[in-house]
C-alpha cells in the first residue's frame, strides 16, 4: 500500500499485527498516531513516550507509550539510522502561513482528519505525532529542523500492542528542508503484517 506524497491514510491493526513504513525514496518525514477504538481518546502520546524512556530518541525493543501511559506500540525493527523526532507538533494551516504561504498548503493535521474519515472515523484532537525519519538536532538546548538522514528504502517496523488505528501521514513540509535539501514531498510505502507472519514477536520470519 502507498501513503501518497502530502497525504495520510488510517489503519486498522489488531494486537499483535505489525506496520512497516518504508521510506522508499528516502528523506520523507512521516507522521504517526496510534488511537485506540472504539472512542479514539487514548492515544500514543509523545510526552508520555519521553517521560516512559526518559529519553528524546526511541529505539528498537522500545515501547511507545499512551497518556495512560500503557504501552501501545512498539518499534520492532529499523534500518533507518534511528533519527525520529518526538517533539515537534503535526504541520497544520497556521505554521504554512507562519512561513509565508498565501493560500491553502496541505498539512499533516488535516490529512489526520481526512484519513480517519476514510474509515468513518473522527477525533476533534490531533495529538502531537511521532515523527518518524524526522532529523531534530538539540544540542545545547537549541533546537533545529534539518533534512532526513534516512536514505532509500529504510523502514520502521511499529507493532501494536493492543487493538489500535494507526495514521500516517506523508508530510507536505516544502517550505523547510525537513524532507530533504530538495524539500519535494515523497510517497512511502505500507505493509500490514499479521501476527503470525511476524511469530508473535514483532521480527518478520
Ligand atoms: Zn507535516
Amino acid at each position: 500500500m502507498i501513503v501518497p506524497a502530502r497525504r495520510g491514510r488510517a489503519f486498522r491493526l489488531s494486537e499483535g499485527e505489525c506496520i512497516k513504513v518504508v521510506n522508499t525514496h528516502g528523506s520523507q518525514v512521516v507522521d504517526a498516531w496510534a488511537l485506540a477504538p472504539p472512542e479514539l481518546r487514548e492515544h500514543m502520546s509523545m510526552p508520555h513516550t519521553r517521560a516512559g524512556l526518559e529519553s528524546l530518541r526511541v529505539r528498537v525493543g522500545d515501547h511507545l507509550y499512551s497518556e495512560r501511559r500503557r504501552p501501545i506500540l512498539t518499534l520492532v525493527e529499523d534500518t533507518s539510522p534511528g533519527v525520529h523526532d518526538m517533539l515537534f507538533p503535526a504541520c497544520d494551516p497556521a505554521r504554512y502561513e507562519q512561513l509565508g504561504h498565501e493560500g491553502r498548503h496541505d498539512n499533516c493535521r488535516e490529512n489526520f482528519h481526512a484519513a480517519l474519515a476514510e474509515l468513518g472515523l473522527e477525533r476533534p484532537a490531533v495529538p502531537s505525532p511521532l515523527n518518524l525519519f524526522m532529523n531534530v538536532s538539540f544540542e545545547g538546548g537549541e533546537l533545529r529542523l534539518l533534512p532526513s538522514v534516512s536514505g532509500p528504502g529504510d523502514h520502521v517496523v511499529l507493532r501494536a500492542e493492543r487493538d489500535v488505528v494507526v495514521v500516517l501521514s506523508a508530510c507536505p513540509q516544502d517550505m523547510v528542508p525537513i524532507n530533504g535539501p530538495a524539500m519535494v514531498p515523497r510517497d512511502v510505502e505500507v505493509e500490514l503484517q499479521s501476527a503470525e507472519s511476524t511469530g508473535g514477536d514483532g521480527l518478520a520470519r
